[in-house]
């Protein structure tokens, strides 16, 4: 019999031989754009925190309050004695900010969606995801029982002809999208989709993780959105926004709401806090996407729709050299591999804060274009 230890070490060099061990690296933020890495200050394009809000003032102050008057952990789930206070007037600006009647805060957002799809669907029941979705979605579907069906990236076409074929078989169809795609920070035809799932009666799931501030919401009966609080909030958790009836339903079935226990009041204090920031300060936003176009425009790619730039570099051992020179050069760009993304389509992912500055980009372009593997 194998032992564990040796299962373990024969799986990890196989996943070296690829090129696509990962490893954790202990990176402490700083307040602004630089993290510490290995002791060394690097400015980083590698944040969510598109709006540097973890580091707001106001939202600190928040998170410190509710520690000093409810503690440090809910103490239970949310169903028994997990609900506290600060809850709501989160779930009702989420709410807001999502044109929708109701919200529900889970702990994250992988847990926000595999809660919606297995609510939603089961045995019986198909889901149509576009090819990029997020890990969670599919592991969602997965777990759901559904039958899974895929259709190429933002492709209404192919996601029509997959509900000609296939939408009869079945009892309920879910399709899955995401408002702004994590990898490549292209938009989702939301409208287009959410049109295609009332003429095809079938619900719609857009994961707004990266698109809030960013893409605009819209209207759909058949719409339901999830998101972090993890990314441009600058805190922690995940929520469901949605009409009323199917946020109780929810809140009664999903059990990666149920069996958890609630968030931190700190995490939800912190949210609170920044997206009244994001709501009121409109140019917040608009200056991470201003600083992803300028980028864009410097590198001579597509214009970018959003603060997520991919650059495709193709294999994955390319993509860890310029990884790897960027760092040595004090620039700490991710490199992503696959799972995360289809084979051959490995690439440097930069993220754009609102608080770079224009030589922070055009520093970074000018390492860039030196560093040997690049050229
Ligand atoms: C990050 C991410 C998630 C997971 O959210 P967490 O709050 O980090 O669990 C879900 N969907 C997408 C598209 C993401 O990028």
């Amino acid at each position: 019999m194998l032992s564990l230890d040796r299962f373990a070490q024969q799986k990890l060099s196989e996943i070296a031989q690829k090129h696509l061990l990962r490893e954790l690296k202990t990176t402490a933020p700083t307040e602004g754009t630089h993290v510490i890495r290995n002791g060394k200050p690097c400015l980083s394009f590698s944040s969510n925190d598109y709006f540097g809000l973890s580091q707001h003032p106001t939202v600190k102050k928040a998170a410190i309050e509710a520690i000093n008057t409810y503690g440090t952990g809910a103490g239970a789930s949310r169903m028994v004695t997990g609900n506290h206070p600060l809850y709501s007037a989160l779930e009702t600006k989420l709410a807001h900010a999502k044109q929708k009647d109701a919200s529900l805060v889970f702990g994250s957002g992988y847990m926000a969606n595999l809660g919606a799809i297995t609510a939603l669907v089961g045995k019986g029941d198909v889901v149509i995801a576009d090819k990029l979705v997020h890990a969670c979605m599919i592991d969602g579907a997965q777990l759901s029982g559904a039958r899974l069906l895929r259709f190429s990236h933002n492709n209404i076409d192919a996601c029509r002809k997959l509900l000609q074929t296939h939408r009869q078989n079945y009892r309920h169809c879910l399709i899955l999208t995401e408002t702004v795609f994590s990898m490549d920070g292209d938009f989702a035809p939301i409208e287009n989709l959410a049109a295609l799932s009332v003429e095809y009666d079938s619900w719609l799931l857009a994961d707004d993780a990266h698109g809030l501030g960013i893409a605009p919401s819209i209207k759909s009966p058949s719409l339901v959105y999830t998101g972090t609080l993890s990314k441009g909030l600058g805190s922690y958790g995940g929520y469901i926004a949605a009409a009323k009836s199917v946020i109780d339903y929810f809140a009664n079935t999903a059990r990666s709401f149920i069996f958890t226990t609630g968030l931190p009041p700190s995490a939800i204090a912190a949210a609170t806090a920044a997206l009244e920031l994001i709501t009121n300060i409109p140019s917040l936003p608009q200056q991470a996407l201003s600083n992803a176009k300028y980028f864009s425009q410097l590198m001579k790619l597509p214009e970018a729709q959003s603060p997520i730039v991919p650059l495709v570099t193709g294999s994955p051992e390319k993509t860890m050299q310029l990884s790897q020179a960027l760092e040595e050069r004090g620039f700490l760009v991710s490199a992503i591999r696959p799972p995360t993304v289809p084979r051959g389509t490995s690439r440097l992912r930069f993220t754009f804060s609102s608080l770079h500055g224009k030589s922070d980009i055009e520093d970074v372009v000018k390492q860039l274009r030196q560093c040997d593997v690049w050229n």
